[in-house]
């Protein structure tokens, strides 16, 4: 994030405005421009806070706003001090507090991480890798017991991380946003972990099933976002002038029938994400050259040869190491789900398909021809041997907006569980 001042706009004046309201600030609407209401608002937070009161986020200020990006902030134990206290001090249940702490000593001058009182994820502006990245960060200092490691790094060198959560047998492998405009399955499988996370700290349920069981019987591995920079062109993180942005903008020039920035699916040089494994890719070539996509751009494109791009080796060499009984692809939209691969599946793949149809009430659905071809699931099934899944979340046009993400989560929270029940 960098300085932000009155009259900016875009993603970053929305993060601003997200996190001034959750300090408890009034910015008006979070709509991404930084206007009278937001620097107001941003001053409020300054005085409260013993900053300059200059209205400008400056590198002070966005140090003292980033807990409320995270979730969690630091405290360092004063005299006498209890749990309460804290609670009490930061407008949280000392309950979060002891989840966050679990070795503590309680002792004056300690460091104690502080679960702010409020959900980490959130469901009120467009994902990127940075928002990503904070999310992960919070949610790791809330629940330690979440153990979150990077996986290889994209185009432009933004690192692609996952997260792991579980002590169960069952071997379960989730992931998000291979396509960029697809990005609302970010927050959507983000939902899920922190559901599922605070379920698990309270001894509750999710989804109608204690989050305990689901911890005993299944080890789920979760990699919200695949392709961070083409989120970021999506979403506006990656700002016109860039000079990715720029080079996106000259590839989508040949493909001028569909909308730059909103109609790009592939990673940043121009490869599309879920035709870059070596499942049928030169099927997957012959197929989409046959219809024109034969230069990289926003979509279809399959590259010069299988994982030719940074993010699919990435996810490669995650799925193999971990070889996932099921495996989840997340996509929109469409409210299918696909299972097969050139009409092969495991046994039992095509019944879990159908419970997550049921919970869901998305349909089970054959794959087109077209494509049929060198995607995750395709792989997964095809060279794994897995169970792989594409799961077509939502409906209307790419890229769905955030005020859909509740809908969604409604749909794929039971099917989420279904996953790592092992029935
Ligand atoms: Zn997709």
């Amino acid at each position: 994030m960098q300085t932000l001042r009155f009259g900016d706009k875009g993603l970053y004046v929305r993060y601003l405005q997200a996190a001034l309201l959750r300090a408890g600030e009034e910015p008006g609407s979070i709509d991404g421009i930084f206007g009278r209401r937001t620097e107001r608002a941003l001053t409020g937070f300054q005085n409260r806070f013993g900053l300059r009161t200059d209205g400008v986020a400056g590198r002070l200020t966005r140090a003292a706003l980033y807990p409320f990006l995270t979730g969690a902030a630091v405290s360092i134990l004063r005299e006498g001090e209890t749990v309460n206290d804290l609670a009490d001090r930061f407008g949280t249940t000392p309950g979060r507090i002891r989840t966050a702490n679990p070795s503590a000593a309680w002792t004056k001058g300690e460091q104690i991480v502080v679960p702010l009182g409020f959900d980490v994820v959130f469901t009120d502006v467009p994902y990127s890798a940075f928002l990503t990245a904070c999310v992960l960060e919070g949610l790791t200092l809330r629940y330690p017991y979440l153990v979150r490691f990077p996986i290889g790094a994209s185009v432009t060198g933004k690192r692609i991380e996952a997260v792991r959560i579980g002590a169960g047998p069952l071997r379960v492998g989730v992931n998000a946003a291979h396509h960029a405009n697809e990005w609302i399955t970010t927050p959507l499988v983000l939902l899920f972990l922190e559901r599922y996370l605070s379920a698990l700290s309270d001894k509750t349920e999710i989804g109608g099933v204690p989050a305990k069981g689901l911890f005993e019987t299944s080890t789920l591995t979760l990699v919200p976002l695949v392709n961070p920079d083409g989120v970021d062109l999506v979403t506006g993180a990656l700002p016109e002038g860039d000079s990715y942005y720029e080079s996106a903008r000259a590839l989508s020039a040949f493909y001028p029938s569909i909308p730059f920035p909103d109609g790009w699916k592939a990673n940043v040089s121009g490869i599309d994400l879920n035709l870059g494994y070596p499942a049928g890719w030169e099927n997957a070539r012959a197929i989409k050259f046959a219809n024109g996509f034969t230069r990289p751009g926003p979509r279809d494109y399959v590259g010069t040869r299988p994982l030719e791009a940074p993010e699919n080796r990435a996810m490669y060499e995650l799925t193999v190491a971990d070889r996932y009984d099921r495996a989840i692809a997340y996509h929109t939209q469409g409210c299918e789900i696909y299972w097969e691969y050139r009409g092969n599946a495991p046994k039992g793949a095509r019944a879990l398909a159908e419970r997550f149809a049921e919970v869901s009430g998305y349909a089970v659905s054959d794959v087109p021809y077209d494509s049929g071809f060198a995607g995750y699931k395709d792989w997964v099934i095809g060279t794994l041997g897995g169970k792989g899944f594409t799961i077509e979340a939502g409906r209307g046009s790419n890229p769905l907006l955030i005020g859909n993400l509740q809908e969604l989560y409604a749909q794929n929270e039971p099917l989420l569980v279904e996953a790592l029940r092992d029935t």
